[in-house]
């Protein structure tokens, strides 16, 4: 990370404290699978003097003046987003995913139609038509869940659900799906009940992106993102669609839900977006891929229960049940080791969402800092014991020792070594 000597002279409180978070970021495992590192490249482009601007509107169609540049970057950005994406269209103003979605909603539904989505306890997304969220209440939303035998989408049993009900949008994506979508079936169930399918690539986008997960692009109408999660960007947002909602999804996010794009983020998509178009980059994807594998098996192993028995992507979802210990606790206990994940509602989770049944984990965090197989091996060996001796002080401080000196050899992209 930069110097950053300005903030350390003006604010020490503050200076402090964004040295600790890197510290803690230097010297413990993120394995929260929608966190990452971005590349020091994407952290310089976020922290410059595009922040000062005002660009309400596109490029090309603003009402401020001064654009010169930021248009040219924006435009960067789109032309990015399209080629590495195949999409006709992309929006990059939304200020993150929730808004994205919001903006969908908007763009494409009126108030009170119907929508569909994932429920938020089988691993669908707030902004999918949870009652909590404004696209719950301001839509109605009729909601599929995993199939209790596999915890797996049961494709037949959305289908049933969809011409039952004959959403105006369909909703796919999650936060805490192990598998792979599969968006091709979902465009099928939408164009038969003549629903709009969108398809919320928040998690996987970068591993879209690289390849190694199907695209939902020439099955969905609209497609949605953050750009932070594996697509290894600036905290943002991102929209992707055909040709014809083009206009309408435009018009949805500005002016229909926010004033001027944050420049100094496009400018940091623009960058991330070309990161993700390297070579370099699509080996990191698959090694995400590889890495949750061997993460997977080598938790079975020890006994861990884990939601449809393993993973195709970045993350896996461990029901703890049959080691006796709920999530909340697991997650604290992981987290004095040096492990730092989340407590994660698992399907069907007879406990309470403030206090599970499981944890969520997953791998694009370590893999940006060079973990590879052995390394995941390494860090199933400290979740067992965790697991196994929970509360046990002098194992967790030994362990988050080991943690720190093992980071030591990995250094995280954009941090300072120390
Ligand atoms: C993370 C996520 C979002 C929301 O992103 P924010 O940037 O936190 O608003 C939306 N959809 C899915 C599936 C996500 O995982």
């Amino acid at each position: 990370m930069a110097k950053l000597e300005a903030l350390q002279k003006a604010d020490p409180d503050v200076f402090a404290l964004v040295r600790l978070e890197e510290k803690r970021q230097r010297e413990t495992i993120r394995l929260i699978p929608s966190e990452n590192y971005v590349s020091a490249a994407v952290l310089d482009a976020s922290g410059t003097v595009l922040t000062n601007n005002y660009s309400e509107g596109y490029p090309g169609k603003r009402y401020y003046q001064g654009q010169e540049f930021t248009d040219r970057l924006e435009e960067i950005a789109r032309t990015r987003a399209t080629a590495l994406f195949g999409a006709d269209h992309a929006n990059v103003q939304p200020y993150s995913g929730s808004p994205a979605n919001l903006a969908v909603h908007f763009a494409l539904a009126k108030p009170g139609d119907t929508t569909m989505g994932l429920a938020l306890p089988h691993g669908g997304h707030l902004t999918h038509g949870w009652g909590v969220s404004i696209t719950g209440t301001y839509w109605k939303p009729v909601r599929y869940a995993l199939s209790k035998e596999t915890g797996r989408i049961d494709y037949d049993d959305v289908r049933r659900l969809a011409l039952e009900a004959r959403p105006r949008l369909i909703w796919c994506g999650a936060t805490a799906y192990p598998r792979v979508i599969e968006f091709e079936t979902m465009g099928a169930i939408a164009r038969e009940v003549g629903a709009l399918l969108c398809a919320d690539i928040a998690h996987i986008a970068g591993l879209v992106a690289a390849g190694v997960h199907p695209s939902p692009v020439a099955h969905a109408d609209v497609v949605t993102t953050t750009t932070h999660k594996t697509l290894r960007g600036p905290r943002g947002g991102m929209i992707l669609c055909k040709k014809e909602h083009a206009a309408a999804i435009d018009k949805a996010v500005f002016p229909g839900l926010q004033g001027g794009p944050h420049d100094h983020t496009t400018a940091a998509i623009a960058v991330a977006l070309g990161e993700a178009a390297t070579p370099a980059f699509r080996n990191y994807a698959a090694q995400i891929v590889r890495n949750a594998k061997v993460l997977a098996e080598e938790l079975l192993a020890l006994g861990f229960s884990l939601v449809t028995g393993g993973t195709d992507n970045h993350l896996i979802l461990i029901d703890l049940t049959n080691k006796g210990v709920a999530g909340k606790p697991a997650a604290q206990a992981l987290e004095r080791a040096g492990l730092v994940l989340n407590y994660n509602a698992v399907p069907f989770d007879p406990r309470k969402p403030f206090d599970p049944s499981g944890i969520r984990l997953g791998t694009p965090a370590a893999t940006s800092r060079g973990m590879r197989e052995p390394e995941m091996r390494q860090i199933t060996r400290w979740m067992g014991e965790v697991i196994k001796k929970l509360g046990d002080d002098t194992t967790e401080r030994r362990i988050a020792g080991e943690v720190r000196e093992f980071c030591a050899r990995f250094p995280a992209p954009g941090l300072a070594a120390e």
